[in-house]
């Protein structure tokens, strides 16, 4: 039975691990926190002392935390995957992490003989519980190919963007984008408020309209609705990940990137106001009245 090593119970990787269970893998977790582990490890799998524990006999390693420090510390800490993973062993990192901390790992991993695959994601919560991501690939051809049985099980879609951290470049861009789309929208419906509209219209537009996205739409309702349970992703996530893109745009254009910088310091003032909320609570700050 192939052994997988899952790294990382938040609300993505929690439903993530649980694919591997529903799938006949053996699988080793381990969560900085223990209590997200409990019902997975009721459904038989092995709870871990530590990330080099639950990397010790696996044949793939996947990890799912929130960002550049936090993947860090779980494949390279002192008790960092790394130290116990068998040469050869499959090193998938699904985190959104900056393009620069993903090219790094890959060397030092490669380093330690581990094939190195970056995977981050899109989809939400409830996606990652049912198998259903989109998984944003930078692999060599043949790496891909070795990882592909343990990327099917998250997956209804794999994009191979090309070598290692071409992944890690679109989801950068994806969430740049989103967090544009988001900060806008709120600005938007924040005008359509104070001036007075039929907000049920103006989300009748917003839905049929050229402006909209998928992400529009969603995060147009829950706003005007000032309605943010379920929170599925962070102002702080958010704002990391817009923070990544910006890094990554100032590294390769001279002139840009004007917006993104805008969505970073919108999503500076979100975090500050509620970081775990829902992002959509960017609508609270930006809706105050003169
Ligand atoms: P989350 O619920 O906040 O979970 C974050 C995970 O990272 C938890 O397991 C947390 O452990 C762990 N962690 C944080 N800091 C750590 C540290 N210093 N050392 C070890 N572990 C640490 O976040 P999420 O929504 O699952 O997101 C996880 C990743 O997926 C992020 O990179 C995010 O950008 C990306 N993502 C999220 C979504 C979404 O819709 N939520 C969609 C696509 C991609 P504890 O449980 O102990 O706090």
């Amino acid at each position: 039975m192939a052994k997988v090593a899952f790294i990382g119970l938040g609300r993505m990787g929690h439903g993530m691990a649980g694919r591997y269970l529903d799938n006949g893998f053996a699988l080793a977790v381990w969560n900085r926190s223990k209590p997200k582990a409990e019902d997975l490890i009721a459904r038989g799998a092995r709870w871990a002392a530590s990330p080099a524990d639950a990397a010790d006999g696996a044949d793939a390693i996947v990890t799912m935390v929130a960002d550049d420090g936090a993947s860090r510390t779980v494949w390279l800490g002192a008790d960092g995957a790394a130290r116990t993973a068998r040469p050869g062993t499959l090193a998938i990192e699904c985190s959104t992490v900056s393009y620069g901390h993903a090219l790094a790992l890959s060397k030092e991993l490669r380093g330690h003989g581990l094939i190195y695959i970056d995977s981050p994601v899109t989809g939400l919560p409830d996606a990652a519980a049912a198998g259903k991501l989109t998984l944003l690939v930078g692999a060599e051809p043949a790496d891909l190919e070795k990882a592909r049985p343990y990327l099917v099980p998250l997956a209804a879609t794999i994009r191979h963007f090309g070598n290692v951290g071409s992944g890690t470049v679109y989801k950068l861009i994806n969430n740049l984008m989103g967090a544009i789309q988001i900060a806008g929208i709120a600005e938007g419906l924040a005008i359509a408020e104070q001036a007075g509209l039929d907000i049920k219209l103006v989300l009748e537009a917003i839905e049929t309209g050229v402006a909209a996205s998928p992400q529009v739409i969603r995060h147009s309702k829950r706003m005007a609705a000032r309605n943010f349970s379920g929170a599925t992703f962070t102002a702080a996530l958010r704002h990391k990940d817009a923070a990544y893109a910006v890094e990554l745009a100032e590294s390769l254009l001279s002139d840009a990137p004007l917006m993104g910088r805008a969505a970073v310091q919108a999503y500076d003032r979100a975090k500050a106001h509620a970081p775990d909320d829902d992002e959509g609570k960017m609508i609270e700050i930006v809706s105050r009245a003169k």
